[in-house]
């Protein structure tokens, strides 16, 4: 049986991968060691724990990680969790493993996930760590992930940037974030974009036409436009619609990229390697105690449980009015 020095932590990466997530498991892992824990890590997701897929964590489990890109526990997404029957069958396969507390790294969905299964199995503790290239958690400033997938697509639309001035081309260059545009306004701002294009508000697309129109008429040459991935218009991208419109109406040469899974790989920058150092730490010092997520709250990271969120400010900022003066 476990004391309370002594406790038995669970941790898993659900959902979308993010750089940045080796480092997190790092973290958790040999924090929760030098406090005498013992570490569980369960492989692909919800659907691991579901299984029983898990394995021993020891301080050299997590030796030659912190630079990798993905995440050595694997992830995956699970329908099965998001239905009482899974997340009993999950709850049996933890409590056989005398664990009392689950640490998951993920982004909203995982977090939905977790704070489902909190309401229902309130004698295993959760912790969430936010992890996601998308930056959509509303109650952190930042995420595990974002600067990396932000860093990378910056640098990739710079060497789009070569060919559309060498042409006098416009590029539409589509970034991750289907369901929010944090990602794609600061890679625009990053970027020296023009505008981003969401194409699921209405005049969005409209707006960036005539962008582009008046940029020509100033005397601009090429132009690059950020289109937000969407799931609207079927087997289209988001980028090659806006391209075609600007095409169609402009009657100029624009091409369309998506950038796609790119975005997600690599080896995490320094920035979410610190960032989660430093959750995966806080984490460990709240073993025992409430459940809740770990944060980034005016440039700290503190443990929030999740009553203390009902309270908690919407941290989501809007960029679209820095894009719009800089880009002119
Ligand atoms: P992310 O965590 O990156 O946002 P998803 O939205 O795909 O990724 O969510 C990851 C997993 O979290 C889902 O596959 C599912 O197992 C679980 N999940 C998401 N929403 C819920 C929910 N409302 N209830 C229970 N589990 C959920």
């Amino acid at each position: 049986m476990q004391n309370s020095k002594n406790k038995k932590i669970a941790v898993f990466t659900s959902g979308g991968d993010a750089p940045g997530m080796n480092p997190a498991i790092r973290a958790v892992t040999r924090s929760c060691i030098e406090k005498k824990h013992e570490v569980l890590g369960f492989l692909n997701g919800y659907h691991g724990i579901i299984k029983n897929e898990s394995l021993n964590m020891n301080l050299r489990s997590v030796a030659n990680i912190i630079h990798r890109g993905g995440t050595m526990l694997k992830t995956s997404r699970c329908d099965e969790f998001e239905k009482p029957e899974g997340r009993q069958k999950a709850y049996d396969v933890l409590k056989s493993h005398d664990v009392s507390c689950l640490i998951g790294l993920g982004g909203d969905g995982t977090f939905r996930g977790l704070k489902t299964f909190h309401e229902e199995h309130q004698d295993i503790q959760v912790i969430g760590l936010p992890c996601t290239i998308d930056n959509d958690y509303e109650f952190s400033e930042n995420t595990i992930g974002y600067f990396t997938a932000q860093q990378t697509a910056v640098e990739a639309i710079d060497k789009i940037r070569d060919t559309a001035s060498s042409h006098h081309r416009t590029f539409v260059v589509e970034v991750m974030g289907r369901h929010s545009p944090n990602l794609a306004y600061e890679v625009a701002i990053g970027a020296g974009a023009e505008s981003v294009v969401d194409l699921s508000k209405k005049g969005s697309l409209d707006k960036a036409v005539m962008k582009v129109k008046k940029s020509l008429e100033k005397g601009k040459l090429s132009s690059l436009i950020v289109a937000l991935e969407s799931e609207k218009d079927g087997s289209v991208s988001s980028a090659q619609c806006v391209q075609e419109k600007i095409a169609k109406e402009l009657k100029i040469d624009c091409k369309s990229v998506v950038l796609g899974h790119i975005q997600r790989g690599g080896s995490p920058l320094s920035l979410d390697r610190v960032l989660a150092s430093k959750m995966g730490f806080e984490a460990s010092k709240h073993i025992g105690q409430r459940s809740g997520v770990i944060v980034v709250e005016h440039g700290d990271v503190v443990f929030r449980s999740f009553d203390e969120l009902n309270e908690a400010p919407n941290l989501n900022k809007d960029h679209s009015e820095i894009l719009e003066v800089l880009s002119n």
